[in-house]
Order: C-alpha cells, then structure tokens, then sequence
C-alpha cells in the first residue's frame, strides 16, 4: 500500500490516541456503515489533499508493561516493511524509558532505509514541548523531534506536514474499497484451515500479512486464482487451542468476529456430518447481519457411491434446515482433492458483486410493476393497498424500497411475494435483501 505512516513505541505513550487522531472522522464513518464498533489498527486518513494508511503496531502485539524483546522487533520489522514513515511515539511527561531506548537501539539497525521521527506526545504544555530535547539522547531518527498532544491535537499539523512531504502520489482514499472481505467460518476440523492454506499457496501476493500476532482477527490482502480480495482471518485458524472443552466455544466465538468484519461469509460444512444446529446460527446471523453467504459442503471426496441425485438431496437437506433463509449457493468442494475449490472462490466473489448490484429505477420499475400488477397486494380488512414505485435505496446492502398509500397493510407472505420475484428478475444469489414500504 503506497503512503503509509506507522506507528511503533512501548505501551501507553498514547500510540492508539494519535491513530485514532490520524483516521478520525473516517473510522467513524466506517465503523458505521458497517453497523459495528471494532478495534482496528489500521486506518486511513488524509492531509492536504494527500490520502494515507496509518498502522498502530501496538496494536499487533501484546501489549502491556512486560512488553518482551520479541515484541520491539516484531513491532519495528512490521513499521519498517509496511510503512514509507515510522514515528517511533516517546511520552514527554515521564520522559526516557528504559523501553524506549530498547526500541531505540532496534529501529537503529534500520536508520537510513527509511525516515523515522521520534513524537514526543503528551507535551499538553510549553515547558514539556521544550523539555522533549532530552530525547535526543535516543540517538535514533531524522534529526527533528515533534512534540505533540495527541490528546488536543496541537502539534499533529507540523508533524504531519513533515510525514507528508514523503508521499509523492496522492494515495488513494479507501484503499480497500471495492475488494470483497471473505470470513471463513465454520465448526472445527471441517477444513477451514486447509482451504485457507490452499488458498494462500497458490500465487499468493499479500499487501498486509501481519502473521502470528495476538489480535482476534487479521485481514490481508490476496491474490489467488486471478482475484483480489481480504481473508478476515482468524487467528484461531493458525494457533489451535489445546484445551478441549474450549474448541467449540472458541470457534464460534471466532466465527462471529470475523463474521462481523466481512462482507461475505464462506460457512464450511463436513459432507460426513452434514449440517449441524450451530452451522444453522451463524447463517442466521450472517443474514441478520446482512452478510452474503456462500455454503461451502467440504469432504465430499469422502462420500461414496455418490449418484446423480446425491448432491441435489444433500442441498435440499440444507435448504430445508436454513429455511426461511433460500438464497446461499451450496457448493460441494473436496479442498483434499481441490476439487471445485476455484469454483468456491469464483462464488464468493460473484456474491460479492450481487450484495453491490444496484438496479437503475427505470429498469425496476419496468420489471416489478408489471409483477405487482399480476398479483397485487391481497386486501386486507377492507383496505386496498396500490404501490406506485420502486427504487432501491443507496445502501451497502441491497434494500428495495416499495413506495404506496398503506404501508402498514402490507402482509409479510407479499413481501416474499415481492422478494422471490426481485430474485428471479435479477442476480441476487448469496445476498439477502432488504424490502421496505414508504408512504406516497
Ligand atoms: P498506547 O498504549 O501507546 O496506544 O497508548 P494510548 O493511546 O492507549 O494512551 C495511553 C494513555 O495516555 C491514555 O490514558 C491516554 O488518554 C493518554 N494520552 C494519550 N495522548 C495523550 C496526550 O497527548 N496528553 C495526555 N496528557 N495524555 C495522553
Ligand atoms: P479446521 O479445524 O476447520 O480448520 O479443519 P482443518 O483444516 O484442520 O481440517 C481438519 C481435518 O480434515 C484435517 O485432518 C484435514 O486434513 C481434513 N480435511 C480437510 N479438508 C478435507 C477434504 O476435502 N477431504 C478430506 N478427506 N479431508 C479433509
């Protein structure tokens, strides 16, 4: 990723404060549209026109008081091949740490590769500000130390002016927009990992890979089988639990976390299980959640005998437990054999791109007035309900708003009436759909 700004220092000198600083209104927005609050670290911001990735590398490892010498290195090599600019955050209140100058003598060996500025944070006064020269002694950095609050944002402009002056381009302003976030989810030992390393071994180009780290989920970039998207990664999916009676319970856990950072969720089966009551919740939640769905029936090199009919009654078993929920495609992989495994990604991201369709009023109106017209709303005690138009709303989801004199008489049997028919006139596999009624 171009213009990127890192952020590296021992526990508490306010990192997270300036992250959240850097990427402000933006998270928020984010945070927002997306319908939860989660602990990101990283975000995006911008400058004078000039748009950036911020990392909290805090954020990335374990993070308290007996901060280890694993934990400096693996802060600063993370800075250092992720970001065009390091801070490396010092606390100006309690001045030299024995900490900081351990990050100190290792962001030393990088010296010269890239800038690196000290931010003495917490200089809230003038006499901190002017006191923040004792850090010079750190023998580490550009030359220029930049005493700033995080907390009241004085002195964030003049650094950022200097951070800025590195990025030649002016960056893009969500990078990760338009790139489809995949969770695979799903009970243990049904080959969530094995399709995930399948995946990660073929072709694999990683913009963010921040390996072996302590947050609950990790997201990266790939690239596999001709297409781009982001693995919201489990961390659970590496390191397994050893203690037993934890497993499902953490797995679930896990599942939803991720769940809730994705936009599409990959639910992984066992052929020789089928589908169980927990598999059952997280689909539920994934369409409570507005998240596209794609089952995914792995093993299936295990099934013997298999029959024309035998995948088509293995799907209907599956359809009939998910009801009401009808619109997830089953795909049927072997990751073993890597039977259908492209197919699986091909789907998702074809899920994908249904949850952005968005169909011009013209061509609704056309399509689905001619429906209603076949079958209108049935009356109800005496109330005759008449829809005038149609249009979907500019949601991140696919949400049809169907405009008429009686909302509050419409029956939910003809907004299935109404959905079924929008699912069959155009592509909305994998995707669940709004439908709401306005008053005209
Ligand atoms: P991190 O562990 O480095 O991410 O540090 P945090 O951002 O969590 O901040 C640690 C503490 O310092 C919190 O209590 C913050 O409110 C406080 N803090 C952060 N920035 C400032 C600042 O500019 N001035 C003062 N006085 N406190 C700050
Ligand atoms: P996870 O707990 O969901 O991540 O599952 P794993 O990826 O660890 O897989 C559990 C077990 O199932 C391992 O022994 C895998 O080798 C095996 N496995 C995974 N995929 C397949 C498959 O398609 N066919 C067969 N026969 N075994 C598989």
């Amino acid at each position: 990723m171009k213009n990127t700004i890192a952020i590296v220092g021992r526990p508490n000198v306010g990192k997270s404060t300036l992250f959240n600083r850097l990427v402000g209104q933006r998270k928020a927005i984010m945070d927002n549209e997306s319908g939860v609050t989660r602990d990101r670290h990283y975000g995006y911001g911008d400058w004078t026109g000039k748009y950036f990735t911020v990392i909290d590398t805090g954020g990335y490892v374990h993070n308290s008081d007996d901060i280890f010498e694993g934990e400096i290195n693996k802060q600063v090599k993370l800075a250092i091949d992720e970001a065009d600019v390091v801070l490396f955050m010092v606390d100006a209140d309690t001045g030299v740490h024995h900490l900081d100058e351990e990050f100190a003598s290792v962001l030393r060996r990088y010296q010269g590769k890239k800038p690196i500025y000290i931010i003495a944070n917490k200089a809230d006064t003038n006499a901190r500000a002017h006191a923040s020269g004792e850090f010079y002694t750190l023998g580490v950095g550009d030359g220029e130390i930049f005493p700033i609050s995080s907390q009241s944002g004085s002195g964030t402009g003049d650094l950022l002016d200097a951070v800025v002056s590195h990025f030649e381009e002016e960056g893009v302003e969500e990078p990760d927009l338009g790139i489809p976030k995949i969770a695979v989810v799903g009970r243990p030992n049904v080959g969530k990992s094995s399709f995930v390393n399948l995946l990660l071994g073929t072709d694999r180009s990683i913009v963010t890979d921040i390996a072996g780290t302590t947050r609950d989920s990790i997201q990266a970039r790939y690239n596999a089988f001709g297409k781009e998207f982001m693995l919201v990664d489990t961390a659970g999916l590496r390191r397994k639990t050893k203690v037993h009676e934890d497993v499902e319970f953490y797995s679930v856990l896990r599942s939803i976390r991720a769940l809730e950072e994705a936009d599409i969720c990959v639910v992984m089966l066992d052929a020789t299980r089928g589908i169980e009551a927990q598999d059952v919740n997280i689909i539920g939640l994934a369409d409570k959640n507005r998240k596209g769905i794609v089952i995914l029936v792995n093993k299936w090199d295990l099934i013997e005998n298999k029959e024309t009919n035998t995948a088509k009654e293995f799907e209907a078993k599956i359809m009939e437990k998910i009801a009401p929920i009808a619109y997830p495609p089953v795909i049927f992989v072997s990751v073993l054999t890597k039977q259908r495994v492209h197919k699986a990604i091909e789907t998702a991201i074809e899920v994908y791109e249904n949850k952005r369709r968005k169909i011009p009023t013209s061509e609704l109106n056309e399509v689905m007035l001619k429906e209603i017209e076949k079958y209108p709303p049935p009356i109800q005690k005496g109330k005759l309900v008449r829809i005038k138009y149609v249009t979907q709303l500019p949601t991140h989801n696919p949400v049809f708003a169907f405009f008429c004199n009686l909302p509050q008489y419409v029956k939910e049997s003809y907004t299935r009436y109404l959905e079924n028919r929008l699912r069959e006139k155009f592509d909305f596999t994998g995707v669940p759909i709004g439908i709401v009624f306005r008053k005209k």
